[in-house]
Parts: C-alpha cells; sequence; structure tokens
C-alpha cells in the first residue's frame, strides 16, 4: 500500500463502445491552435460508400485507374481502413470510467507504454508511439484496463499529439476526481517521416499535467522519474 504503483502496460486492444464528440483545428506537428474539448463521440457511423468514392476520385486524380485489378478493391478496403481508425469520433470514452472501486491509497498509480495509433487530421497519416498515464486518486480507482481502453478511444481519431494529450488527462481529471493526472505521449509522426521533412527516427513528446503535478514541482518530478527513471 506504500508508494507508487507502477504498471507497465498491456497493449491497448481496440474497445468498441458508443457515445459523442467534436472536432477542431490544431495544428499536426507542434503548432497549437484553437482547441475544443473532444471528449464524447460524434456517434455517427462512417459513411462506407461515401469514403469508396473519393478514394477512386484519388486514384483517378493521381491519374491511376481505380478499374485496373490490382485497385478494384481498394476503394472499399481504404473504406474499412477509415471505419477502424475513425472509430472513436462515434465513441465515448467516457463509458470505460463508469466503474471504479473505492480504495484509501493517494500515491501515484501509474500504467506505462500504452501503444497506440492515431491520425494526423492535416495530412491523414499516422502517428505511434506510447501513452504513459498517472493518476493521483481521490478516494476512488479505475481498473488499469480501463486507462488503456481510454487512451484506445481518444487515439481512434483525426486529431493532433497536443490535443490528445489534453483530452486524455482531462477525462481522466474528471471522471476520476483524481488530485493529480499526468499523461505523457511519445510518438513518431508519419507527415514527419515519410514526406516534408522527412526526418525518420524523430519523436515528439507531448505532456499534459493537472492537479497536484501541475502546482507541485516534486510530485512532477516524480511522477517523471517513474516513467523515464531507473529500470528503463
Ligand atoms: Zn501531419
Amino acid at each position: 500500500m506504500f508508494g507508487p504503483r507502477i504498471y507497465d502496460s498491456v497493449m491497448a486492444k481496440t474497445a468498441p463502445s458508443d457515445l459523442t464528440l467534436p472536432a477542431s483545428g490544431e495544428s499536426c506537428c507542434s503548432e497549437n491552435g484553437p482547441s475544443e474539448p473532444l471528449i464524447g463521440g460524434r456517434g455517427s457511423a462512417v459513411d462506407l460508400p461515401r469514403i469508396e468514392r473519393a478514394v477512386r476520385e484519388i486514384l483517378l486524380a493521381v491519374g491511376e485507374n481505380p478499374d485496373r485489378e490490382g485497385l478494384l478493391e481498394t476503394p472499399a478496403r481504404v473504406g474499412r481502413m477509415y471505419a477502424e481508425m475513425f472509430s472513436g469520433l462515434s465513441q465515448d470514452p467516457r463509458i470505460h470510467t463508469q466503474k471504479f472501486f473505492s480504495e484509501q491509497y493517494d500515491e501515484v498509480v501509474l500504467v506505462r507504454d500504452i501503444s497506440f495509433c492515431s491520425m494526423c487530421e492535416h495530412h491523414l497519416l499516422p502517428f505511434m508511439g506510447t501513452a504513459h498515464v498517472a493518476y493521483i486518486p481521490n478516494g476512488k480507482v479505475i481498473g488499469l484496463s480501463k486507462i488503456a481502453r481510454v487512451v484506445e478511444v481518444i487515439s481512434r481519431r483525426p486529431q493532433v499529439q497536443e490535443r490528445m494529450t489534453e483530452d486524455i488527462a482531462n477525462l481522466l481529471g474528471d471522471e476520476l476526481d483524481a488530485k493529480g493526472v499526468a499523461v505523457v505521449i511519445e510518438a513518431s509522426h508519419s507527415c514527419m517521416t515519410i514526406r516534408g521533412v522527412k526526418k525518420p527516427g524523430s519523436s515528439m513528446v507531448t505532456s499534459a499535467m493537472k492537479g497536484v503535478f501541475r502546482c507541485n514541482l516534486s510530485s512532477r518530478a516524480e511522477v517523471m522519474q517513474l516513467i523515464y527513471g531507473r529500470g528503463r
């Protein structure tokens, strides 16, 4: 019962669910723009035939023949892929935070290395990496897999890494009424590695600190040490 609890994750598995959300505009790799909270889901399903028509148009626009054998099934395949990559738009991650347990534990709970793959909203190219999520409970704790599921749902949306980091932190802060929440995300962005400046190997780190992690330097240092410290 003493000291921090650290859990090395567990690959976040796809966590289908339901509920609602809006989109906002920030930049892909680091500038910040206006941001709206992206918590719930829109509730609408992906329009597959519409994606298929659009993909066919793209193929024509790049000078391909969408009717050649190798491309015949491509629009439908891409449609299914987008339905999967953007499944978080129609889901509310809060369904995973409804069940919690009362426990008088007021040290850090940390789940490290939750892998995810999201989509940059500026290029519709994937960015992928790991999320580290920590909180200090305020009388209630949730199952560890639920934290991974929250990351999974939020990751399956077109967005920028900065907003994804904030959304996870805000959601857990609100839902758990935690004394503090810290979210650190490290990711590699395809839009930086395969196009534009083409810098493979570069990664982006974002963090969101709430509650005591924001106002107490030693708590913040402790959680960063737990994420990156000894044994890593
Ligand atoms: Zn991008």
